[in-house]
């Protein structure tokens, strides 16, 4: 706005390097690549700063864990003395992460099988989800991809590989959204990043480009004012960050977000449920406050997924049912994300949303507020039906190929949707005894 903001934007962040690094210097302290460096991993690492437990020490010393590697700007945020510290559980596996539970799967969301390309998941018609690294700048224990994230060995990402994911978009000339994701795609080199970023803006079908990353919580000063511009030469560029608690929300990250929306990428929030972290509707809402304080608007709070390893951090649908009640009405709407399963087998994201339709009859619809307050829309007695046949959006669309699903039976485009098989078991006519 003036001056005095822009300089004091420029200003560092006023906390001091923490006491168990106070050996390395602030300038030190924030620069992204002495973080990404010296990163802790160890049981030896980490029992310098914290009063581990035993289930932690057992966590990091089985050698079937998923990956490990903690910042240490994010490990400054915990709590040394308690275990429940939400920052240090996301982080710090304990050896639950070893117990295998009944409805877990390796690749819960069968993403595998969507991917026509190693990496490039093609689960809607109209995106695509491109995973281009399996690196993080620190690893969540319930990784919905843990199968392979952290890993060198298993998807080779490499520039012949980006080549092949990048020729079947420009063939696909239906795929409108890219998602770039991973890993993180923030981690990557900004050479690489920018390549791919340019390669994609000069595919003519490619509307929007969105990158999915963590980076802003975990390593904030890599968003650097530079790296910010680099971005916004890619415009229009939307990026969704994972937020799962306030305390993650410090003046470091509050910085990196300002940097980020005054580059002109619309900001959102991506938040998984997690028992014993952030399952409580105050928590939530503060959460939700702190985003939209820092122009983050929420997007979707996601269901723990069924994910070896991510067992102990389930928690019942209900309890998502429950935050949204509780945000629904008392809160701002554009602090209100979107509940949603992601559905195993490649169900794709279902969203779950309490019932305020009570009850509809031809002239009354029946609903219900956040109060409890009950009360009736009347329905228009005459309401002249949209015409499709002289609508020009309507009429593209059945040029370029109408949607599916319900919307179709909908429409009245197709007559039923029937399962597999649904056809052979009902043809009993003539067959009778
Ligand atoms: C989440 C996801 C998307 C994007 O879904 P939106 O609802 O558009 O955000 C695309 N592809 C895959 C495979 C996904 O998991």
């Amino acid at each position: 706005m003036n001056d005095k903001e822009d300089f004091e934007f420029d200003e560092p962040p006023g906390r001091s390097v923490p006491s168990p690094w106070s050996h390395i210097s602030a300038e030190q302290w924030q620069d992204w690549r002495w973080q990404a460096a010296n990163r802790l991993r160890t049981v030896e690492d980490f029992a310098r700063i914290l009063r581990l437990t035993p289930e932690e020490i057992a966590g990091l010393s089985s050698p079937e864990r998923f990956h490990v590697d903690v910042t240490p700007y994010f490990a400054s945020l915990m709590d040394p003395d308690d275990p429940h510290c939400p920052i240090r559980r996301q982080v710090i596996p304990t050896q639950l992460e070893m117990v295998p539970f009944d409805a877990e799967m390796a690749d819960s969301l069968n993403e595998d099988a969507h991917s026509p390309i190693p990496g490039l998941v093609h689960r809607y018609p109209d995106r695509v989800l491109m995973l281009v690294t399996m690196q993080c700048a620190s690893y969540c224990r319930f990784c919905t991809r843990s199968r392979i994230v952290g890993t060198t060995d298993h998807t080779p990402f490499n520039t012949e590989l980006y080549s092949r994911q990048l020729a079947y978009i420009a063939a696909h000339s239906e795929i409108r959204d890219v998602l770039i994701s991973g890993g993180d795609p923030l981690m990557m080199s900004e050479r690489v990043l920018e390549h791919l970023l340019q390669q994609l803006h000069a595919i003519p079908h490619v509307e929007v480009v969105r990158i999915g990353s963590r980076t802003p919580v975990f390593l904030p000063q890599r968003i650097t004012e530079s790296f910010a511009a680099m971005l916004a030469k890619y415009h229009p560029l939307w990026m969704n960050i994972h937020f799962n608690h306030p305390q993650e929300i410090t003046p470091e990250v509050e910085i990196a977000l300002a940097r980020l929306a005054n580059a002109g990428i619309p900001l959102g929030s991506q938040t998984v449920l997690l028992a014993g972290i952030n399952d409580c509707p105050n928590i939530m809402k503060a959460l939700m406050h702190k985003l939209v304080k820092n122009r983050v608007r929420p997007y979707y709070l996601y269901q723990c997924d069924m994910v070896h390893g991510a067992g102990h951090f389930r928690t019942p649908v209900a309890k998502g049912l429950e935050i949204m009640e509780s945000l629904r009405g008392h809160t701002s709407g554009f602090a209100i994300p979107t509940f949603v399963i992601d559905a195993p087998e490649g169900g794709g994201k279902v969203p779950i949303l309490p019932n305020y339709l009570l009850s509809m009859s031809d002239t009354k619809v029946v609903v219900r507020n956040y109060e409890g307050f009950i009360t009736a829309y009347t329905q228009p007695r005459h309401y002249e039906p949209h015409n499709p046949e002289t609508c020009p959006y309507c009429q593209e669309l059945a040029e370029t190929g109408a949607q599916s699903g319900v919307s179709a039976v909908l429409s009245g485009r197709v007559r039923e949707v029937a399962p597999a098989g649904w056809y052979r078991e009902h043809a009993r006519r003539g067959n009778a005894q």
